[in-house]
C-alpha cells in the first residue's frame, strides 16, 4: 500500500484551519501530526520552544492637516512603543527608502513599500523619522482580502521606531492627500508563549548513524487555512514515513513538523540549535513547502554544492520529472539547516502568475487535487530511497559558495542589527544614570 494519495487527501482535509503560531491551534496540530505517527506506528515526539507573539492594544494612523482622516492600519510587533498620545509629525513618502529619499525625513512619519529590514529602520532612525508606514497586499485583491494585512512581528531584532502597515490602496489615497501633519498612536507589547516541534525518527539498519531528515513546516498565517501552504509539505513527509516505513533504509529517517516558520523559521531554528551535537550525523534535509496545487510547476530550490544540485536534476531527468531547479537559499525550513551546516533543499509546486495564492482566505482545498499532490512525493520517494540505501554517503558535505555568501548575508544583517540594538540600550542606561546620580546627591544633601 506504501503511499495513499486518499489517506493524504483525508489529511489534508482535516488539516485545512488557521493555525497559526503561539494560537491553541497550533498545539491542536501538533497533537494532530504524533497521533497520526503513532497511528503510522512510528513514535513521534513533541518539543516545545519559546516564541514571540505581537500583542497590539492599539495602532492608528491620522492625517491631522490639512484635512482630517484616519486611515485603517495594523501594528508591527516588536517596534517602538508610542505614549496614548502617539507622534506627531510632518508626512513623507519615501518609495524604497533609497538615501535620495531620505534627505529631509526629520521629524517625520516615513511612508514606504519593500521589505523593511533592520537595515532600513536603522537608516530611518538616523535620518531622524519619528516612525514608519510599510505598505502591504495588492492593489487588485477583492474587498474581502483588503482587510487580512497580518498582523507580524518586525524582522529580525526590535525596530527602534514604530511601524504600522497599510493596505496599498489606502497607500495611494494617503500619498495624494498630500498630508502635512500626521499622527501615529502605536501601543506595541511582546509576549512569550510556546510553540511546537514534532519529530518522529525510522531508526536505520547498518548506517543508522547517518541520518536523513524530512522537514515541512505545519503553522499557518492569520486569516490562512493554508492547506497549499503548508498543510501539502506536512503530508507530504507523512506519507514518505508510511513508505519508508514499510520499505526500511539502512540510513536513519527522521520526520520534522515544524512550527512557527511564518514568523521567520522558528521551529526549525530551534531544533536546529536544541540538536546540534546531532547535526555532524545528519547528511541532507529535504524540505517541502507548499505542494498539491492543480496548475503548478515542481521547483527545487538546492543550498547544496552545485555536484548535488546536478545530482537531483540528472534524477529529475531520467524519472521524466519536470523540474525546475535553482542553488540558493529558499525562504524555509532548509534554510535553517543549510544555516547549520547541513545540505539542504526545498521541494515545492508553485502556481503560475494569476494561479492559486497563500497568506490569505484563498489558500483552501479548492485549488489542489490529490494526483498533483503525489507527483513531487513520487519524485522524491525515488530520490531519498537511493539516498538512503546508498553504501556511501552520496551527499558532498558542501554548500556552493554563493549559497554560504546568502546565507552569510543574512546572518551579518541579524548581527549588526542586534550589536546596534544593544549599543542604543548601553547608551540609554548611562544616559538613566548620569540622570539619576544628580538627584542621589540632591536627596544626600536634604539629609
Ligand atoms: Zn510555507
Amino acid at each position: 500500500m506504501s503511499m495513499d494519495k486518499m489517506r493524504a487527501w483525508k489529511l489534508l482535509e482535516e488539516m485545512s484551519y488557521v493555525r497559526v503560531a503561539g494560537s491553541p491551534e497550533d498545539l491542536k496540530t501538533a497533537e494532530l501530526l504524533k497521533a497520526e505517527c503513532d497511528k503510522a506506528g512510528v513514535p513521534a515526539v513533541i518539543e516545545d520552544f519559546e516564541i514571540d507573539v505581537v500583542d497590539i492594544a492599539a495602532a492608528t494612523l491620522e492625517v491631522l492637516e490639512s484635512e482630517y482622516h484616519a486611515y485603517p492600519v495594523i501594528g508591527i510587533g516588536k517596534t517602538a512603543s508610542t505614549s496614548d498620545e502617539g507622534v506627531i509629525g510632518g508626512f513623507k513618502y519615501i518609495e524604497d527608502a533609497y538615501d535620495a529619499n531620505l534627505s529631509d525625513i526629520e521629524g517625520k512619519i516615513v511612508l514606504l513599500q519593500g521589505r523593511m529590514t533592520p537595515e532600513v529602520t536603522e537608516k530611518l532612525k538616523k535620518k531622524g523619522a519619528l516612525g514608519y508606514v510599510s505598505i502591504g497586499g495588492n492593489l487588485y485583491e477583492d474587498e474581502s482580502i483588503k482587510n487580512e494585512l497580518r498582523p507580524a512581528n518586525a524582522f529580525g531584532p526590535d525596530h527602534p521606531i514604530p511601524g504600522l502597515r497599510i493596505h496599498i490602496s489606502e497607500a495611494e489615497a494617503l500619498v495624494r492627500s498630500k498630508p502635512t501633519k500626521v499622527k501615529l498612536v502605536l501601543k506595541n507589547e511582546t509576549k512569550k508563549v510556546k510553540s511546537y516541534n514534532v519529530i518522529a525518527t525510522l531508526e536505520g539498519t547498518d548506517l543508522k548513524d547517518e541520518v536523513l531528515v524530512f522537514s515541512a513546516h505545519c503553522d499557518s498565517v492569520p486569516y490562512s487555512k493554508g492547506s497549499w501552504d503548508n498543510a501539502t509539505g506536512s503530508v507530504s513527509i507523512m506519507e514518505l514515513m508510511y513508505y519508508f516505513k514499510e520499505k526500511g533504509s539502512r540510513r536513519t529517517i527522521k520526520f520534522l513538523w515544524a512550527g512557527a516558520e511564518e514568523i521567520g523559521l522558528v521551529g526549525s531554528r530551534k531544533y536546529c540549535e536544541a540538536h546540534k551535537d546531532e547535526l555532524d550525523s545528519y547528511i541532507f534535509n529535504i524540505n517541502f513547502d507548499m505542494t498539491g496545487v492543480t496548475i503548478g510547476y515542481e521547483m527545487c530550490c538546492c543550498s547544496t554544492s552545485e555536484d548535488t544540485l546536478h545530482a537531483i536534476e540528472y534524477m529529475a531527468k531520467i524519472s521524466g520529472y519536470p523540474l525546475k531547479t535553482e542553488l540558493g537559499t529558499y525562504s524555509s525550513d532548509s534554510s535553517s539547516f543549510a544555516g547549520a551546516g547541513v545540505p539542504a533543499c526545498s521541494f515545492a509546486r508553485l502556481a503560475p502568475r494569476g494561479g492559486a495564492e497563500i497568506h490569505n482566505h484563498n489558500d483552501v482545498m479548492d485549488r489542489l487535487d490529490p494526483d498533483s499532490f503525489m507527483i513531487t512525493i513520487n519524485f522524491v520517494s525515488k530520490l531519498a530511497e537511493g539516498i538512503v540505501n546508498a553504501p556511501v554517503n552520496p551527499i558532498p558535505r558542501k554548500l556552493a559558495d554563493s549559497v554560504v555568501e546568502k546565507l552569510e548575508k543574512g546572518k551579518k544583517m541579524m548581527m549588526a542589527a542586534e550589536e546596534a540594538k544593544k549599543k542604543e540600550v548601553e547608551e540609554a542606561e548611562k544616559a538613566k544614570e548620569a540622570a539619576e546620580e544628580p538627584k542621589e546627591a540632591a536627596s544626600e544633601e536634604a539629609k
